[in-house]
């Protein structure tokens, strides 16, 4: 289950879905949550700004505890070592290019730095995927940013953008499916060679022909209401299982989707 703890950020991603949200959820209420889950991600907003964090942690005891987090405060390895004994057993941890690209992205003048360094010092004592938001700044250097990153994780998530918070100031960065496909291919292709499990959200398998089956069923389109089946879906062969695409994107890009027939 992912709990949401806070909307508050040491980073501010030009790309950020919850930026206009004010929530910060009371503890009562997180421990409600953590109660009824199987296993836990906490999430936000940046979860470790919480300083009730580490509580909730060994709160969760025996289940399974995930932190969704930008890694800039396991800069300070103590800080890491705090919440890995607190019971945290894995971490997914944003990476979106290289520094020039991630500084620039995340509007955070040295916070490529401290987000590596604290993935390394993380590394050291859980399991740690990367989550690439896949933008028109970075979908170039995906592959680069995949060599740097074969070393240093477990698993790599690639996500397409969802056209909320920020991101409507940023309009540009959204990309076309066409734009990504090459580059997410030959991604996919490097992690899974190197042996690190590659998964991608938000694109429809038309885009992803030859890859289908590392798109994440979890937390795909289907959770989001918004989206449409243009004319040419119909004579697909994903039609009954697929959402179509965005609404949004649709407004954007246009309907041009590629049938798998
Ligand atoms: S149903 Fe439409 S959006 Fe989905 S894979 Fe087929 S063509 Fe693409």
């Amino acid at each position: 289950m992912d709990i949401f703890l806070d909307y508050k950020c040491n980073n501010n991603c030009r790309f950020c879905c919850v930026r206009d949200c004010k929530f910060i959820k009371p503890v009562n209420q997180v421990i409600k949550e953590i109660k009824s889950a199987k296993e836990v991600n906490f999430t936000g907003g940046e979860p470790t700004l919480r300083k009730d964090l580490k509580d909730f942690i060994e709160y969760a005891g025996q289940k399974k505890v995930i932190l969704t987090t930008n890694g800039r405060v396991f800069s300070n390895k103590k800080m890491a070592g705090d919440l890995v004994g607190a019971g945290l057993n894995e971490a997914v941890v944003s990476v979106h290019g290289n520094e020039k690209t991630h500084d620039y992205l995340t509007q955070t003048k040295g916070s490529f730095n401290q987000t590596i360094k604290g993935l390394d010092n993380l590394k050291e004592s859980v399991p740690v995927r990367a989550k690439i938001l896949v933008n028109d700044m970075n979908y170039r250097i995906l592959p680069k940013i995949v060599e740097m990153l074969l070393e240093k994780v477990k698993g790599i998530c690639f996500i397409y953008p969802i056209v909320e918070g920020n991101l409507l100031k940023h309009l540009w960065l959204v990309p076309r499916f066409e734009s990504i496909e090459k580059y997410l291919h030959e991604s996919i292709k490097n992690a899974e060679e190197n042996g690190l499990n590659a998964e991608v959200l938000n694109v429809p398998p038309c885009f992803l022909r030859g890859h289908e089956k590392n798109i994440s069923k979890e937390h795909g389109l289907e959770k989001e209401k918004s989206f449409v089946k243009p004319e040419a879906c119909k004579s697909c062969s994903y039609n009954q299982e697929c959402s179509g695409i965005s609404k949004d994107y649709v407004n954007l890009k246009g309907e041009n989707v590629k049938p798998v027939i």
